[in-house]
Formats: structure tokens, C-alpha cells, sequence
């Protein structure tokens, strides 16, 4: 545009410097050079004017542009304005056509899209919505997300503000059949995403895997009591090279009867949404765990008990009871003789923390994110060693699941290990001194 105004400028100024020519020569022909020149420049003056104020009516929309010829400054200036509005024209159209492909992609989906405002207000939806969510549209525009999902427990998790995990296994509103996973993503200001996805299918493999693995062991768990009970009648009097081959075949028969129970334990766990409870008196959960993990440690071990507070825990004892013992019977297993071990019960900031620590073996930050998965070990052979199932510590995410307590591992190679089990605030009950005496 800086361009335009520069190389109409000397035509303009050619033209002006022709009228003031003009005027010159008409005064010298008829002389009166003075009024001639006053006469030019007035005229010049008057014409300037005139076209300022046409060019500001024409630029406010009131009037038609004047005929001008493009040449020239003002031909420049009245093309810089339709210039902008046609670049500004194509900018929009192309916008337009992004929103129509966006909306395209978007209705193509087989998710169900569904964007919220801040208060929940639904602001846009796909058509997979209409399928999986049964909005309809254009009805459903505007009206609360919770409102039309009626499900108490969606309506909690849109409230909260966690959404960095999926609500899984919700009953889809439009087919009871299908279960959806629902994520939300905000983005913008305080806009959400939310994305709806039909699990149903995922969701049956995966209770067909549970089904499979329950049916298994459930199914080995009678011929591997058989073969445990004549392995214990068998007493090799008379060939007195048996015994060794006797023992590791007992050994074998104990890990695999102890795998299949920690399976079927784990099958339990899984088929639940939660657990019956009752007030857990800690102080002698604790005692209990301090004399098993002295029995496994057959005194190789210091093991101390801290109990830094009175308080209880309502769950369930049995469960608890297990998880806890695992993280004890981990810490004497994976300790060499001499170390230290601590079991400590404290409250902190008001949740209820059961640790275990150890000076241990430790284990590298690589293998953490994985280590409460099924069968995963750090060494094999340690684990086997040591009577391990590789299932312990699956059994205890998945009770702390079911308590909505949570497990932290600060662990270093060489220095040792600390399992806490994090219990929430509403899980701690604090002994009143009536309780106690009664
Ligand atoms: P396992 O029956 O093999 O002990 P777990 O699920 O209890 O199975 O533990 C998984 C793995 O985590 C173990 O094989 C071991 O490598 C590691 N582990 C668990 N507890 C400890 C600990 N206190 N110190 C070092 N490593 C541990």
C-alpha cells in the first residue's frame, strides 16, 4: 500500500505543478501574475477540500465515490480501504470454510463430543452425542450437562475439578447396554471438552479376561490340594535320595497353591465396587503385623513399631490386614540380614499414613510406575527365592482402591524403601476417651 501512495504521489504533484504552470503563463501572457497564482492556489486549496470531505462521507458509507481517475493520490487512497475489505472478506470465508470442516470432522466422530461452558451449559454438540448421550438437538443447546445425564455420580465427578483420569464404566443414557468412558479436557478460558467413548466392548473383553482367570484357578485350586496332601503322606524311609526331590516338590506345590490363592484373591478384589466396613482397631492390627513380620525375619532383622497415633481406620479388617502384611513380608524379603525395618502408623494433615520402611535393596525409579502391575518384578529370581507370587503388591493397589487410599513408594537402589498406604480424612476415626475405656 506504501507503494501505491508513493507512486501516485508525483502524478498528483505533476498535475499541481501544471495548474500553478498554467496560472504562470496566463500571467505573464495577460499579466496580474500575483491574482493568477492566488487564483491556482485557491482553487487547488478548495478542490483538496472538497475531496477530503467526500473521501471521509465515502469512507463512513454516506456516498458513492466521486469519479476520479485512478492515477493519481486520491485514485491510491480510495483503493487502501477496498483493498483491506477484500483481503478482510477472504479471511473470513476462509474461516468459515475451517468451522465448516472442523464441524464436519467433528459430526464424523464416532465419540461423542459435547462442548460446556463453565457452568456445565452445553454449548455444541456432535451427532454421536445424540446417539451415545441422547441429546437432541437443537432442545438440548443450552441446558446443564448434569441435568440431562442424570447420574449422581457423573454430576460429582463434573464438579470436582480431576479430570486428568476417565469416569470409566457409566451407563450410556440413550442404551442402558452400552458403557461409555467419559474424559473431559478443558481448554480456552474455562471451557471443557467432554468426549464420551462406547467401551462395551473393551469393557466385556475385559471381564472375560477376569472371568477366565477366576474360572482357572478356581479350577486348579482342587487338583493342587490333592497333589499337596499325598506330597505330605509321602515319607521316603526307604530311598533316602528322595527327600531333596520331596522338598522342592512341596516347595513348587506351596508357590503354586499360594499364586493361585493370591490370583483368586485378586479376582475378589476386582469383581467389587467397595467393601463392607467396620471400625479397624489399629493398635492391634499393628501389634499382629510387628509378631508376623518377627516370625518371617527369625530375628535377621531390627523391626520397630512406631505408633505415632491412637487413631483407627474404618475399612475392612480383613482386607487391610492383607495389604499391610504384604508390604510387611515385601519389606523382610527383600532386606538382607542385619537391615532395619519399621512399621509406623501416623496421622498427617489429618489423613492416616501406614508406612513401611526398610533399608533394603531399594528399587531404581525406572521399574516404579510398573511394579504394582501383575507378576511384575524387579529380580525374578529374588522374588522366586524369597516364596514371592509376583501378585503382593497388585493385591495391595487394588485394596487401597477399594478405600480410596492411594500408594506412595519412595525407594533408592542400596539405601532402602518406604510404602506408605495414604488413607483419607473421612477413613480416620479418632478414639474418644469413653470408647477407650469401654
Ligand atoms: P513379589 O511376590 O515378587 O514380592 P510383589 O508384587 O509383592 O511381588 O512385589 C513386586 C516386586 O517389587 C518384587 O518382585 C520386588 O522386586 C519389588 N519389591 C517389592 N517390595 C520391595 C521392597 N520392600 N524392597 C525392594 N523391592 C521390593
Amino acid at each position: 500500500m506504501n507503494g501505491r501512495i508513493e507512486r501516485s504521489l508525483p502524478v498528483s504533484l505533476w498535475r499541481m505543478a501544471g495548474v500553478l504552470a498554467a496560472a504562470v503563463a496566463l500571467g505573464l501572457l495577460i499579466g496580474g501574475l500575483a491574482w493568477w497564482l492566488l487564483a491556482a492556489t485557491t482553487g487547488l486549496l478548495v478542490q483538496l477540500l472538497w475531496r477530503l470531505r467526500e473521501y471521509g462521507l465515502w469512507l463512513q458509507g454516506g456516498s458513492r465515490r466521486i469519479g476520479i481517475d485512478d492515477s493519481g493520490i486520491w485514485g491510491a487512497l480510495y483503493r487502501i480501504p477496498v483493498l483491506r475489505q477484500r483481503r478482510e472478506l477472504s479471511r473470513r470465508r476462509r474461516l468459515v470454510q475451517l468451522l465448516r470442516a472442523f464441524r464436519t470432522t467433528a459430526a464424523a466422530l464416532p465419540d461423542a463430543t459435547v462442548v460446556l461452558d463453565e457452568s456445565g451449559a452445553i454449548l455444541w454438540f456432535n451427532a454421536a452425542a445424540t446417539r451415545l448421550l441422547g441429546l437432541s438437538y437443537p432442545q438440548d443447546l443450552g441446558g446443564h450437562f448434569s441435568n440431562l445425564v442424570r447420574s449422581p455420580r457423573v454430576t460429582r465427578w463434573l464438579e470436582g475439578s480431576e479430570w486428568s483420569e476417565s469416569l470409566t464404566d457409566v451407563p450410556a443414557p440413550a442404551d442402558d447396554a452400552l458403557r461409555l468412558g467419559l474424559r473431559i479436557i478443558p481448554y480456552g478460558r474455562s471451557q471443557r471438552l467432554l468426549v464420551a467413548r462406547d467401551m462395551s466392548k473393551l469393557m466385556q473383553l475385559e471381564q472375560m479376561r477376569r472371568d477366565f482367570v477366576a474360572n482357572v484357578s478356581h479350577e486348579l485350586r482342587t487338583p493342587l490340594t490333592v497333589v499337596h496332601g499325598y506330597l505330605d503322606l509321602i515319607e521316603p524311609d526307604q530311598s533316602p535320595e528322595l527327600e531333596p526331590i520331596l522338598m522342592e516338590l512341596r516347595t513348587q506345590s506351596r508357590r503354586m497353591t499360594q499364586i493361585v490363592e493370591d490370583l483368586l484373591t485378586l479376582s475378589r478384589l476386582e469383581a467389587q465396587d467397595s467393601l463392607p466396613e467396620e471400625r479397624i482397631p489399629m493398635q492391634s492390627v499393628l501389634q499382629t503385623l510387628k509378631r508376623e513380620a518377627d516370625a518371617l525375619s527369625m530375628g535377621r532383622h531390627t523391626i520397630t513399631l512406631l505408633l505415632r497415633t491412637d487413631a483407627n481406620l474404618n475399612g475392612s479388617p480383613k482386607e487391610l490386614h492383607s495389604a499391610f502384611s504384604n508390604l510387611v513380608s515385601n519389606a523382610v524379603r527383600y532386606t538382607p540380614a542385619g537391615g532395619r525395618i519399621e512399621i509406623a502408623w501416623e496421622l498427617r494433615d489429618g489423613q492416616a499414613v501406614f508406612a513401611v520402611s526398610d533399608t533394603g535393596q531399594g528399587i531404581a525409579p525406572s521399574h516404579l510406575p510398573r511394579i504394582t502391575e501383575r507378576f511384575y518384578r524387579v529380580s525374578s529370581s529374588r522374588s522366586r527365592d524369597t516364596g514371592g507370587t509376583g501378585l503382593g503388591l497388585s493385591i495391595v493397589k487394588h485394596v487401597l482402591q477399594l478405600h480410596q487410599a492411594r500408594l506412595v513408594i519412595d525407594s533408592e537402589v542400596g539405601v532402602g524403601s518406604t510404602f506408605s498406604c495414604v488413607f483419607g480424612a473421612e477413613r480416620v476415626s479418632v478414639a474418644t476417651a469413653s470408647e477407650d475405656a469401654g
